[in-house]
């Protein structure tokens, strides 16, 4: 299939702001690939956006090269223009320019005598046509950041590139927009990157996720295989609530204090994390169980039962269980893991 053509790549991609400090990108890999969207997480500091800026041309790269198919982009010694790259861009605060008129905004960047009837269309797919004549300060947050991405959209860029585009909306409009987003990108057939420090939204918008940590994208991959096979500590904790132990390898197993896991490919007596997700536990009823329940709370879609072992109150683990649950705090519990959500990465 087609689907894994590859638009745009970078390849070890580097820069540095500040002369000896510590590098924003240290070597930055990824491929955008043809009509999918690629999720780009990481926590605050850890190179996003300068990743996006880069690709956008935005910033230069001290090394490493930016290409679209054959055609470089950045590296060391070439900086093609961010106005002749064809990349859209959406920003976290919309960016439109607040003296044009909705229409006139998404036309900004088109050229030619149908550019205002593109336009008009751009804005109709946003659902949006009979705001064309709306100034920026008359419409809601939401509706300016469709008209931000009928901006983008517009001059059918090869890359789109969205940074964080829906921070600055309550929770319920960010859903409803994050969804509308996704529609309108597959609508177009757009190769697009969304960068956000929001593993769920990650979650949610990704065709490909790709996890970025200290200036290197660490782990990429479809999303549910990137949660259910991090390759690092690191990368499980950046998709949410992990238990994580070391062990060192004995046999082919590593052992937690639930007992050993598989964990073969590694030779013995190599150092090993054990990445263990709330939902490999099974907690059942046990009066001789080592192990007991010390907090039961309800996290909206699930139960959340913190547990220790039974003789004292440290460490503290979570396990998350579907509605109902029999086990309330104090009860003696024996553990049971579903090798399923275990994964034991080099340490
Ligand atoms: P993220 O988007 O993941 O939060 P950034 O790409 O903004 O990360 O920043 C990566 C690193 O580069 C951070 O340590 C940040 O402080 C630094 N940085 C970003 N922009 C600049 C700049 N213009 N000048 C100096 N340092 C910068």
């Amino acid at each position: 299939m087609s689907q894994t053509q590859t638009v745009l790549s970078v390849r070890g991609a580097q820069r540095r702001y500040v002369k000896k400090g510590q590098a924003a990108l240290a070597s930055a890999d990824l491929d955008l690939h043809a009509g999918r969207i690629t999720a780009l997480l990481g926590p605050s500091g850890s190179g996003k956006s300068t990743l996006l800026r880069a690709i956008a041309g935005l910033e230069r790269l001290d090394g490493g090269e930016i290409a679209l198919g054959d055609t470089v982009w950045s590296n060391a010694g070439t900086h093609i223009p961010p106005e002749t790259r064809r990349v859209g861009m959406v920003f976290q605060d919309y960016a439109l320019f607040p003296h044009l008129d909705a229409l006139s905004n998404v036309a900004f960047g088109l050229k030619g005598k149908d550019a205002k009837a593109i336009a008009q269309a751009q804005l109709e797919a946003a659902e949006l046509g009979h705001k064309a004549k709306a100034y920026p300060h008359e419409l809601s947050g939401g509706e300016q950041q469709r008209v931000a991405l009928a901006r983008a959209l517009a001059p059918s860029p090869a890359v789109i590139l969205l940074d964080e585009p829906f921070s600055g909306l309550d929770r319920r409009l960010r859903h409803e927009l994050r969804d509308r987003t996704v529609q309108t990108l597959k609508a177009a057939g757009a190769t697009a990157m969304i960068v956000t420090h929001d593993a769920e939204e990650a979650m949610a918008v990704a065709d490909e996720l790709a996890l970025m940590d200290a200036g290197r994208v660490i782990q990429t991959g479809a999303p549910e295989d990137v949660w259910m096979r991090p390759v690092s500590a690191t990368a499980a904790r950046l998709l949410g609530d992990v238990e994580i132990f070391e062990a060192d390898v004995t046999n082919g197993r590593a052992d937690t204090p639930f007992g050993a896991v598989d964990a073969a490919g590694f030779e013995d007596g190599r150092p090993v994390h054990v990445l263990i997700r709330p939902q490999a536990f099974t907690l059942s009823l046990d009066e001789a169980g080592g192990f007991a329940i010390k907090r039961r709370r309800s996290a909206g879609t699930h139960l959340v039962l913190e547990f220790a072992p039974a003789e004292g109150d440290t460490p503290h683990w979570h396990a998350h269980t579907a509605f109902p649950s029999p086990l309330h705090e104090g009860d003696r519990v024996s553990v049971e893991l579903d090798p399923a959500y275990v994964t034991v990465v080099k340490r």
